[in-house]
């Protein structure tokens, strides 16, 4: 089943569902844009929660920042972006198209049927040249020398040149860190594969600093840590790998790189990469900023530049694993389903409230006092439109995992059915017990129903 969930699947329940759009359409469109519709953005908000909870709110070494999007020009010459942030580019002379050169394989040439650039006789590629990915932007008025400044391309760099305020304010010693999220932007080349590579979008990233001697272990142990939260919140094991870069794949200042990787529909992927940027960064903005930026023990017993960990993601690839992965459709009772298996603490809506008939007042009622009761805890829809089954159907494709109906036993004896997404299972209980009852299946640990062997 599994092999069957394409990115088309995905990209067209998105946009029936109203998760996310094509940016701009009343335009005609901007390619590789996307908006979030109701569904999409409350499901990005759950993700966000979860790393929050998970980096900030489970812990206590590590504080959040929010740093500016647009920072000093400097900052991005001292990080090294302005001379190195680069991907090689090729035009093709004739059918006008750019291409990643590193990233030829991938790409399809302006041809029908299309080939890869290059594979046509006709095919006239450039020799391949540097192209930075920053997007450059003027500030103030006046478009002169000077004004020239760049929007981030990372959140990290925002974090650097907070540090001083963190450790002084904070009173920090390292192993602590600083954790930001917040929107990334880069030109990139050749955009693609729905939310995978756009131009814009939210990066979570948290800084580790550690003293030296302690890099690798600390290295290690965030690799674990950030695995084990996607398998968490349902990522089947057999669809990560951890992929530990060779050498001459590493950035320059990397002393070691990983990628937790996701077999997204295009193939093994980097979802999160997972970097010991050693001290290069503290050092870089130091010297270019002229600030001391160290750890500096009590008495000043202890001096140094502490390294760092840097767990780094963005919220759209974390969107597309997970719908990936909870994509299901099965034949039910002689009819067909689509259901989202997402975990409950990701599912956009956690339960709906359904009266079996809508034109029965008191079912209404008793529907509507539910919903009432349950919205005060959680992300709840009531749905009154339609046959029941269409209502079932409704709720599976945006991956509500519980769904409470009032039917006419309910006015004989105040008890609902929970429905059960997954199984399909139905019982009864008291409408004083829903609220618990859903309370204590959203606490629940989760494992796909969907199985590692699929
Ligand atoms: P890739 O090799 O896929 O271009 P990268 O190695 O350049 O990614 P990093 O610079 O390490 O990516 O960025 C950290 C994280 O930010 C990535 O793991 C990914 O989750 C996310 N990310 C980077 N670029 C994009 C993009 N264009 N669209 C969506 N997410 C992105």
């Amino acid at each position: 089943m599994a092999d069957e969930v394409t990115m088309d699947k995905i990209v067209s329940l998105c946009r029936r569902r109203g998760f996310v759009f094509p940016s701009s359409e009343i335009y005609g469109g901007l390619g590789s844009t996307f908006d979030y519709g109701h569904y999409g953005v409350l499901v990005k908000n759950n993700i966000r929660a979860r790393w929050l909870e998970a980096m900030v709110q489970e812990r206590d070494d590590i504080v959040l920042i929010d740093s500016a999007v647009i920072l000093h020009p400097r900052v991005w010459e001292a990080s090294g972006h302005v001379e190195g942030f680069t991907d090689p580019l090729v035009d093709c002379r004739t059918c006008k198209l750019r291409f990643r050169a590193d990233k030829l394989e991938d790409s399809q040439c302006g041809r029908k049927p299309s080939k890869r650039p290059g594979e046509y006789s006709e095919c006239d590629l450039t020799e391949p040249r540097q192209f930075n990915l920053m997007f450059e932007t003027t500030v103030g008025p006046v478009a002169e020398a000077g004004a020239r400044a760049f929007l981030r391309p990372e959140t990290a760099q925002g974090i650097f040149i907070n540090f001083k305020n963190v450790l002084q304010l904070a009173r920090r010693r390292p192993p602590f860190g600083i954790a930001q999220v917040g929107k990334s932007f880069r030109n990139e080349i050749t955009p693609g594969n729905f939310l995978f590579r756009v131009r814009e979008f939210e990066q979570m990233e948290m800084e580790y600093f550690v003293p030296p001697a302690q890099a690798d272990q600390w290295y290690r142990y965030w690799i674990d840590a950030r695995f084990e939260w996607y398998v968490k919140y349902g990522l089947r094991r057999s669809r990560l790998r951890v992929r530990e870069h060779g050498p001459e794949e590493r950035s320059h200042y990397s002393q070691g790189t990983s990628d937790i990787e996701y077999d997204y529909p295009i193939g093994w992927s980097e979802l999160e990469g997972v970097a010991n940027r050693g001290d290069f960064d503290l050092t870089r903005h130091a010297e270019f900023s002229g600030t001391e930026l160290e750890y500096v023990g009590p008495e000043g017993a202890e001096r140094y530049v502490p390294y760092v960990i840097e767990p780094a993601v963005s919220i759209e690839r974390i969107f597309v694993a997970m719908l990936v992965d909870a994509y299901d459709e099965e034949e039910v009772a002689g009819r067909g389903r689509t259901v989202l298996r997402l975990h409950p603490a990701i599912a956009p809506v956690k339960a709906a409230v359904l009266p079996l008939i809508a034109r029965d007042s008191a079912m209404v009622e008793k529907a509507r006092g539910l919903y009432e009761e349950l919205r005060t805890a959680h992300a709840v829809e009531y749905d009154e439109g339609g046959a029941i089954g269409r209502r079932y159907r409704r709720q599976d494709e945006i991956g509500t995992p519980f769904a409470f109906t009032v039917d006419e036993q309910t006015l004989a004896d105040d008890t609902v059915t929970i429905r059960d997404r997954d199984s399909l299972a139905q019982e009864r209980l008291t409408i004083g017990q829903v609220a618990g009852r859903l309370g204590d299946e959203l606490r629940k640990p989760w494992t796909t129903p969907k199985g590692e062997s699929a």
